[in-house]
Formats: C-alpha cells, sequence, structure tokens
C-alpha cells in the first residue's frame, strides 16, 4: 500500500481544480485507498483520522468560536470513528454553520442508517463495500451541485452603440452617465435594444409593453418615442438611435 507522501500530485498549476477533499477515516488501509484512488482522479486530498482532528481542520471548534476555515471543498466521513463518531461530527459542523457538502460513508447500510446520516445534515451516503469509479462520481456530483450552489449567475447586459441597458437593475446609461426613464420608457427601450435593427409597428409595441387590452390610441407609442428621443439623442428630431421606418414603426439603429 502507499504511503500518502507518496500520492500522485498535481502536474502543474493550470491544470484544473476539481476540489479539495477531506477524508475522515480511521482504518489506516481503507483511507490510504480512497485517498491515493481520488487523488489519481485528480482531487487534492487531505486526510484525517477522527473526528476532532477533522473539526479542527474544518475550521470548527467544541466551543463554537472558530476562526479560520480552510478551503475544504468536500467531506468524506466515516461514521465509526474513535472518539467523536461521524454523527455527532457531521451534526456539530453544521451547528455551527460549516456547510461543506458531506458524503458519509458507512458499513450501515440500513435504510434507517442513511436517512439518519442524511437528516443529521450530509448530503449523501454511500455504504461500504463500494466501488472506486461510484465513489469518484458521487464526489464530482456533489462539488458540481455546490458550485452551481455559491456562483451567481451574471447580470445579462444589453448593449447598443453608447447605450448600456441593466435589465435587472432597471437602469440605462448613455456614454456611461445614467439616463432617467420612466417604467414605460424603460420597457419599450429594453424591447428595442433586445433585437436591434428590428422593425416594430405601434401595434406589436403596443401589445408588447401595454398589453392587449389597451384601450388608448397607438399614438401614445409616438409620444413615448419622442420622449425617449429626448432623453438619448443629441438631436430628437433627426435621431440615431430610435428611428421611424415611415409606413411600419421604429427600428433601433
Ligand atoms: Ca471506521
Amino acid at each position: 500500500m502507499s504511503s500518502l507522501a507518496l500520492l500522485p500530485q498535481p502536474q502543474s498549476d493550470i491544470r484544473v481544480r476539481l476540489g479539495r477533499i477531506l477524508l475522515v477515516e480511521d482504518e489506516v488501509l481503507i483511507r490510504e485507498s480512497i485517498a491515493l484512488g481520488l487523488a489519481e482522479e485528480g482531487f487534492d486530498m487531505l486526510v484525517a483520522e477522527d473526528g476532532l482532528t477533522a473539526l479542527d481542520m474544518l475550521g470548527g471548534t467544541a466551543t463554537a468560536s472558530r476562526t479560520a476555515r480552510p478551503d475544504i471543498d468536500l467531506v468524506i466521513l466515516d461514521l465509526m470513528l474513535p472518539g467523536m463518531n461521524g454523527l455527532d461530527l457531521c451534526r456539530l459542523l453544521r451547528h455551527q454553520s460549516i456547510n461543506t457538502p458531506i458524503l458519509i460513508l458507512s458499513a450501515k447500510g440500513t435504510e434507517a442508517d442513511r436517512v439518519l446520516g442524511l437528516e443529521t445534515g450530509a448530503d449523501d451516503y454511500l455504504t461500504k463495500p463500494f466501488g472506486m469509479r461510484e465513489l469518484t462520481a458521487r464526489c464530482r456530483a456533489l462539488l458540481r451541485r455546490q458550485q452551481a450552489k455559491t456562483s451567481t449567475p451574471e447580470e445579462k447586459v444589453l448593449q447598443f452603440e453608447d447605450i448600456t441597458l441593466h435589465p435587472e437593475e432597471c437602469r440605462v446609461f448613455l456614454r456611461g452617465e445614467e439616463v432617467s426613464l420612466s417604467p414605460k420608457e424603460f420597457r419599450i427601450l429594453e424591447l428595442f435594444m433586445e433585437q436591434p435593427r428590428r422593425v416594430w409597428s405601434r401595434d406589436q409595441i403596443i401589445d408588447q409593453i401595454w398589453g392587449h387590452d389597451f384601450m388608448g390610441d397607438n399614438k401614445t407609442v409616438d409620444v413615448h418615442i419622442r420622449w425617449i428621443r429626448e432623453k438619448l439623442e443629441i438631436d430628437p428630431s433627426h435621431p440615431t438611435y430610435l428611428k421611424t421606418v415611415r409606413g411600419f414603426g421604429y427600428r433601433l439603429g
């Protein structure tokens, strides 16, 4: 059996970081074979022989006054450990708001055991004996789920020439200066910026912005377009952004 000192190291710094896993397992042969197998898959492995060491490595304390929290992405946790057992460690981590994903490994495979593990705050449960391929697949799945949770989607920003529109913030900038638009003006401009150069008829704009049940005159559109031009165009009577397409309607650009 290889010792941990001989675990393969990442080939280079540009290698994609799959994640750092803390394996908590007291039986040395199992610990080393799992650590070696996952390191070969490209994971960065840390190991702990008991629950208190793991708690310390995760930045938790028995008195809930922790300081630093190292960069551990996933915990693989054996249940039968000397001293603090796996379930108690799991409970304590969650109680201290340490929400690192936890995959429980256990020889206890009854449904009640699995339910107890998951209710204690674990994210997944694998019964011994298991294959390395299954363990690797579950680690990857948990890390993917965690990444999806922590990465916030980037806000979609619409850009047309010098105009920038932030749909979620409802803000418009012209050459970097914020422009104050009414809600209707904003929604009309957003409609145009979503499909630059598309021609929109007055009726289509009414449908999109006011809805089918709008009772007013479609001259309302012309009025709003004029107001937007006054705010965006250097010369509103010779617009360069919101142009009139005679006989059809309006177009951006
Ligand atoms: Ca054990």
